[in-house]
């Protein structure tokens, strides 16, 4: 008999924006073994301890979805990222399997757009013996990103350099290397093939970008990594250590809420629960996370 454990779900939820179709695909979960201080790191014990408490969040550990945008107009094949890959953790890199699920192969996939070149974003270029996985795909990456990872010395004046740090420089050159040739640079502020307008949201990283996907007037945006956790929806100011720049994250954390907040629109964060896809509201105690609602037969 199968226990709870052993049973898999489909690994990807389809959804439509008008003329459009989506999906959602699970990478799998990125666990990390404690809060601090990679989230919040300057905030009092306490208050850490009484939010997870009220948000029925397990104490002292973030498990962090890997959502990844699958998005198809019937001729072009798009990824937003490629998850982490199948070398940085046993409890992700299931994109490939779970894009199968969903009917496509690898080779069918003809463009991967990325919103910046951390490790879980960029590690499924390659698989373990570090080929290709997807063939016949064209990438496209920020410039400001590119130039960043692939400079001397990228700064981390503003933010925290670790060991992580240094681990993030090699690997996004060592995954740069097999896609050099297919790599094309967008700017700051650019638009592809009709549906996906691409806007600079540094902090995070200095290439940082956020996408909003239309078709006939729908809109969803895609917020990459601008709030990986609830925690820094009600509390964008307490901040995390993985931004390269720690206050210019949470600037651009509160524009983005505000702007999310103001005009209702949809979006989805590729770290948020599974799915991913919801709303903020604001109150006068600040923002709030809605999970959109799913109905199925
Ligand atoms: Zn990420």
């Amino acid at each position: 008999m199968n226990t709870m454990n052993d049973i898999k779900n489909s690994g990807f939820l389809k959804f439509q924006l008008a003329q459009l179709d989506l999906a959602v695909i699970t990478d799998g979960v990125i666990n990390i073994e404690s809060v601090q201080p990679m989230f919040a790191p300057n905030i009092e014990k306490d208050n850490l301890t009484s939010f997870f408490t009220n948000k029925m969040l397990q104490q002292d550990k973030i498990e962090l979805a890997g959502n990844i945008l699958f998005i198809t107009n019937g001729e072009k094949n798009i990824l937003i990222d490629t998850g982490s890959g199948v070398m940085l953790s046993p409890s992700t890199g299931k994109l490939i399997e779970n894009l199968r699920n969903l009917g496509i192969s690898p080779q069918e996939i003809t463009d991967i757009v990325f919103t910046h070149a951390h490790p879980d974003h960029i590690g499924g270029v390659i698989d373990k013996e570090g080929i290709l996985v997807f063939q016949n795909a064209q990438y496209y990456i920020s410039e400001t990103e590119y130039n960043f990872w692939m400079s001397e010395e990228p700064d981390f004046s503003k933010g925290t350099k670790n060991q992580f740090s240094d681990f993030e420089i090699q690997f996004a050159r060592d995954h740069f290397k097999p896609i050099e040739t297919k790599l094309n640079f967008y700017a700051d502020e650019a638009e592809l093939f009709g549906f996906l307008k691409l806007e600079h949201a540094p902090g995070h990283t200095p290439g940082h970008t956020i996408i909003t996907i239309s078709s006939e007037g729908e809109e969803l945006v895609h917020i990459a990594d601008t709030f990986q956790h609830i925690m820094l929806v009600e509390h964008p100011e307490w901040g995390n250590q993985i931004d390269s720049d720690f206050e210019l994250g949470i600037k651009t954390r509160k524009n983005v809420l505000e702007k999310l907040s103001s005009t209702k629109k949809l979006f989805f964060g590729d770290h948020l629960p599974y799915p991913g896809l919801g709303y903020i509201q604001k109150d006068e105690k600040g923002y709030h996370y809605v999970p959109k609602a799913f109905y199925t037969v």
